[in-house]
């Protein structure tokens, strides 16, 4: 990829070596990683290096990425809308097919009205970033996603930090807000941690929210299409609704296109629509992308056989990763980490694993903490007791090879 006769001026060489420096350091933690890339479609199976893996990596969790129904919408939007939408939303980016889908969020949701931006990262940023200010506070668990971070660096709100899932320091930071004479307080947690995959507290984290008037965000980016009824997420499964103001969810994931929505009040629609700045300066979902994701919600909810099939498969892996002797951690759904400590042991056991025919990401500091490495694993709908099978010997001798059991 080096063009030999492009001549580099000073400028950008200094600029690289000061970069090279970073990059030495990260090579010096085992934390720098070539890209993975996938020679197939994202499945059960990919391929890899020319040669084909049980895949654990992806958040594909229903398989719907490659649903006939999911793929067929796209093909139709396309031929008839197009390949692009060609503005912003607010601009000329909004077209009924973006409408449309926002109405079947907000039914499935259980919301008034709903809205949707070009990710689970701009809506966390944009929703954050625009609905506080300063004078405001967020109240927020530590170990809250990137973009939620991100979206909170984004604003001159005050913040409060509370120890993970702990609602009596949720309560402790809500008090705190309260007596402080905030315009606007939100308390902010993810549904299902990332990394861990352990549910958030809501009932107990809303009943406080609410005792000191404070407003909860759910960031349901691994929820939806996992927990509740069809899928519709952990304010459902809690049977919360109508107390999370701001139901937050990613089409990314188990919806299996790419998108994130905001399903709250019409009021908060309103707002976002003229203040968030993703939304604003951002342009919209390719018409593919929109059906794709209406197609995805009319399988959630004809076909709920699929999320019946990804918790069969998440307790059968859990059961024997726990079995052969490893620390699968506080996970409570289809996420299981395999924790390994040092980041090197995290990329160690990964190669190993794929040696013997499976893609399990290892993962390390920065995405999670130092000294909690591990390769987390994520099973789907569409993985075979023999895909099962298969990662499991492997993880066995993997895990031997490398002194992790
Ligand atoms: C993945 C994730 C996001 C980002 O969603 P994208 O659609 O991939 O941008 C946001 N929040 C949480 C909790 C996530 O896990």
């Amino acid at each position: 990829m080096v063009i030999d006769s492009i001549h580099t001026s000073d400028a950008v060489r200094t600029l690289d070596a000061s970069l090279q420096a970073d990059l030495e350091q990260l090579r010096g933690e085992g934390l720098f990683r070539p890209l993975r890339v996938l020679e197939s479609a994202q499945m059960a199976e990919v391929v890899i290096g020319g040669r084909r893996l049980v895949n654990l990596s992806s958040n594909n969790y229903l398989g719907l990425n490659t649903h006939p129904r999911l793929i067929e919408a796209a093909v139709e939007a396309a031929t008839e809308w197009g390949a692009g939408s060609g503005a912003v939303r607010t601009i000329a980016g909004t077209q009924s097919l973006h409408q449309h889908l926002e109405a079947r969020l907000a039914t499935f949701k259980r919301t008034e009205a709903a809205l949707t931006f070009q990710s689970g990262y701009t809506v966390n940023v944009g929703v954050i970033g625009s609905m506080l200010e300063q004078g405001d506070c967020v109240v927020s668990d530590k170990l809250n996603h990137a973009s939620i971070i991100d979206g909170i660096r984004l604003t001159k709100a005050d913040r409060i930090l509370y120890e993970h899932t702990d609602p009596d320091d949720a309560e402790r930071a809500l008090k705190e807000a309260r007596d402080r004479g905030y315009r606007r307080v939100l308390l902010i947690t993810d549904g299902v941690f990332s990394m861990d995959g352990d549910i958030a507290p809501l009932p107990e984290l809303v009943e406080r929210a609410e005792k000191y008037d404070a407003a909860v965000m759910v960031d349901d980016a691994h929820g939806t299409g996992v927990l509740g009824r069809n899928g519709r997420g952990s304010t459902d499964h809690f049977d919360l609704h109508g107390r999370v103001a701001l139901n937050i969810g990613t089409l990314s994931k188990a919806v299996g296109v790419v998108g994130g929505y905001v399903a709250a009040s019409q009021t908060v629609r309103d707002h976002l629509i003229h203040k968030a700045r993703p939304f604003l300066f951002s342009s919209s979902h390719p018409p593919a992308v929109v059906m794709a994701c209406v197609a995805a919600i009319d399988v959630l909810e004809q076909e709920p056989q699929l999320i019946e099939r990804l918790w069969d498969n998440a307790r059968y892996l859990k059961k024997g990763l726990a079995d052969a002797g490893f620390d699968i951690g506080r996970s409570q759904t289809p996420i299981t980490p395999v924790m390994c400590g040092e980041a090197g042991q995290a990329m160690a056991l990964s190669d190993q694993l794929m040696q013997r025919g499976v893609f399990a990401q290892g993962i390390g500091f920065p995405t999670v903490a130092r000294g909690q490495a591990r390769v987390r694993t994520i099973v789907t709908a569409t993985h075979t007791t023999a895909h099962l099978d298969a990662a499991l010997a492997a993880f066995s001798e993997a895990g031997k090879a490398i002194g992790l059991l």
